[in-house]
Parts: C-alpha cells; structure tokens; sequence
C-alpha cells in the first residue's frame, strides 16, 4: 500500500540563502531543518540537521554551492541521505514563504503559471524578496514538477485590514496607478501567534481581539480582531512602524527630501541608510537586544537611548492598537526578542495599568519555549509570550491546501487568485 503523503518541505528562499525544513503533518513533527547560506560565493555553505532517529547529527559541507538549483540539488541530497529524499511518495508539497503577495493573495495558493506572473508583477513592490521567492518555486519544480508547490504569502493575513487602515492619505490616482497603500508582513508570524494566543486564553479566534507584537530583528505589530487582522504596522515595505534592528520605522516622509535636497544622498543611499543603517544599529551601533541590554547594564547612554526609542514606539502602538480595537482580550510577544528579552516586554507595559495592562515580575523571567501568560491573576488584559512558528504555520497552510484539492479535485481550489 502506498504511504498517505503527509510530509511537508517548507521553503524560505532568500537572494543568497535557502533555510528549509521537512516536517510530518501527520504529527506536525520536524524530520530534518537546514540552511544553505552564500549561494555563489566560495564560502557557500549548507548545515543539515536531521532530527529523525539514527545514526548521526549536524552535517556541513562547504564551498561549491553556485546558484540556487545547486543549493536546492544539495539540500535533496542530504535528506536523500536521511531516507527522506524528495523522490518520497509521502512528501505531499512544497510550501514556500513568498514575502510579498499584494492584494491577489489572501490566502495560500497552489503555484501554476498565473501565479508565478503575478509574484512576478509584484517585483517593484518586494524588489529584494520576491525575485528570490521566485527563484526558489522555479528550482523546486525543476526538481519536482509533479509535486504541489504552495505559495504562502507574509502579507495574506493582512488582506482583511480595511480600508480606511490600509490606505495612505495620497492622492487617490497616484496611489491607485502605482498600487502604493498599506499592506504589511510578517503575516504568517502574526497569524500562528494570534490563533495560539486564543488557544492559551482557551476561547476560540473568532472570540478574542489581541495585539500582537511580533519582535524579531524586524519587528511588526497587529490589531486582531476576532481572528481578522484589522491593523498592522509595517506598510507598502517592511520599514514602517516599529523601531527595529536596522530600519527605521516611522519616519516624517519629509526627512527623505531632506536628505536629498540638503545632504545630497541619493534615493539609494536613502534606502540603505532607512533600512540598513537606522534602527537600533543606527541609535548605538548595535542591533541585538541582548548586546544592548548589556550595555544598559553597565550605564551606557547611547544604549539607554536606543533602548528607550524602542519601548516608546511600542507603547504609542500597543495604545494605538487598544484604541482601534475598543476591546483587548491579549497582547503577545513573540520572536526573538519578543520571547526572550524580559526587559523589553516589562518596559513596554510599564505605566500602561490604565489599559489594564501589566506583568507579574516572576512570571515574566521564566524562560520556556511554551506559550506562556505573565500577566498577574485576574488582569483585564492577558499578557502573553506565544513563541511564533513560521515554518509549521507554513507546512499547515500548504497542507492544508493540498489535502483539500486532492479530495475535492475541484480547480477552483487550486488558486485563490482573485
Ligand atoms: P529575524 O527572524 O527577524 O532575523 P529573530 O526573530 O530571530 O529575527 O530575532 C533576532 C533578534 O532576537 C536578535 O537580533 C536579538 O536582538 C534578539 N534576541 C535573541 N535572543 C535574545 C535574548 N536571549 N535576549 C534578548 N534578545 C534576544
């Protein structure tokens, strides 16, 4: 009897790097996770880990990885190795990350040809993401051109925003000709985290409005209302909103202008100094949080800055996003420093008691990898750090789908293309 075919290869393919894992949706368990890093350079390198039973851990090989058919070749090899080989009759898809999906995509959709041609349209809005994306869907059905390829969108669950969240107060013309408006990322991060946060409180989605704040080296927040995301921070690109590792986040449009008319950059220095060179690196020279906390620590006052930058921008978001829900059952910290960083999440609630916010000290040290309230008993709002799982959010979405459009056999599930 041929084996059901339950296992999922998540993709997430970026200009130089591949990071992939193969999870079992029959259990939703991991059987091997890697990364491909510097594809076309001399130091390219793949880390393979598999995680099912046997003999041998990590395994590295370097050099001689030249482009991404040969990443995706050898990535095939090593789970070849492991028995897990892509020519598996239970490997069901392949589930890639797509960053930008505009306004089409509202929900994962099985690759075909118009599919591709409209991740392809959406290039000038994601010019560093979506031609990587697309070169990652384009390898893997070489590879595998009889397999489902899923494209899961960061920006689909933000489609719901309405309008008058998602539109730039612009001329209306320019905006429509050149599809500027707001569409926000991290969607995946954004919707596994709010549905585990609604799990935790023991309600279901559609019963709980939360914040949540998604605090990684990018950084995103989100108003979820009832399950649908009504507001969120990031915008047209990932550089609006929150203070972040390396972007800015908000900023006076006009301080572009400046920049150019008086200091004489050009519209790619601006670019790289907005997304590169700000942020927490831009206030003191250093973007992880956890340097910075060492720093505060020892009295440094450019860190304390940069630090007190951080938790400014969040709180006027987390105040933001009480306003426009009305009702806030939860907020969530999640992502790197979302999870981890103690201090951010008692800095960011601190003064908010009036929005019936606030931590209990213990409870916010304890480190677990589970999700976990830290709010004290009997708080109005549930303070909660729900570690986010972009990879199994994206092996369940594209399972899912193909599950479903293996039983219906019904076209019209296998695009959501509007
Ligand atoms: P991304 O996916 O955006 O690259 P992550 O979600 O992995 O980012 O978060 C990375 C960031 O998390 C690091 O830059 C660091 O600032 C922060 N971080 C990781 N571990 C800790 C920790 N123990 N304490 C504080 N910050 C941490």
């Amino acid at each position: 009897m041929t084996p059901r075919a339950t296992r999922v290869l998540v993709l997430n393919s970026g200009s130089s790097s591949v990071k992939y894992q193969l999870l079992d949706m029959a259990d939703s368990s991991r059987l091997a996770v890697g990364l491909v890093e510097r594809i076309g350079e001399e130091s390219s390198r793949l880390v393979h880990t598999p995680l099912v039973s046997g003999p041998g851990g990590k395994r590295e090989r370097t050099g001689g990885i030249a482009d991404h058919t040969a990443a995706l070749e050898a990535v095939a090899a090593e789970l070849a190795h492991d028995g897990l080989g892509l020519d598996s009759p239970e490997l069901a898809a392949i589930g890639h990350r797509v960053v930008h999906g505009g306004l089409k995509f509202s929900a994962p959709t099985v690759v075909d040809d118009a599919v591709l041609a409209e991740i392809e349209r959406l290039v000038p809005v994601a010019p560093l993401h979506n031609p990587a994306n697309l070169t990652g869907i384009r390898t893997a059905q070489r590879l595998r051109p009889d397999l489902p390829q899923v494209a899961v969108f960061d920006t689909a669950f933000h489609t719901t925003m309405p309008e008058h969240a998602a539109r730039y107060a612009i001329d209306t013309a320019t905006a429509d000709a050149h599809r500027i408006r707001r569409y926000g990322f991290h969607g995946t991060s954004h919707a596994y985290v709010s549905r585990r946060t609604a799990e935790l409180l023991g309600k279901d989605p559609s019963e709980v409005n939360v914040i949540v704040l998604h605090l990684g080296n990018g950084a995103s927040a989100s108003a979820v209302e009832g399950g649908r995301c009504v507001d969120t921070s990031m915008g047209l690109t990932p550089l609006e909103g929150l203070v972040m590792g390396t972007r800015s986040g908000d900023i006076d449009p006009a301080v572009t202008f400046h920049l150019k008319r008086v200091a004489g950059m050009s519209v790619d220095e601006i670019d790289e100094l907005l997304n590169k060179k700000s942020g927490l690196v831009g206030l003191c020279g250093d973007n992880d949080m956890r340097e910075i906390r060492r720093r505060v620590e020892e009295g440094d006052e450019r860190a304390r800055l940069a630090f007190d930058v951080y938790i400014h921008r969040l709180k006027k978001y987390i105040g933001a996003y009480t306003a426009v829900l009305g009702r806030v059952d939860a907020v969530a910290f999640t992502a790197g420093v979302g999870e981890n960083a103690a201090a951010v999440r008692e800095a960011a609630v601190a003064g908010l008691e009036n929005l019936g916010l606030a931590v209990d000290a213990e409870r916010n040290t304890v480190r677990s990898d589970e999700p976990r309230v830290i709010s004290p008993d009997g708080a109005r709002v549930v303070v909660a750090v729900v570690p986010t799982d972009e990879e199994l959010e994206i092996a369940r979405q594209t399972f899912a789908l193909v599950e479903r459009t293996d039983d219906d056999a019904s076209p019209a599930l296998r695009t959501s293309i509007a």
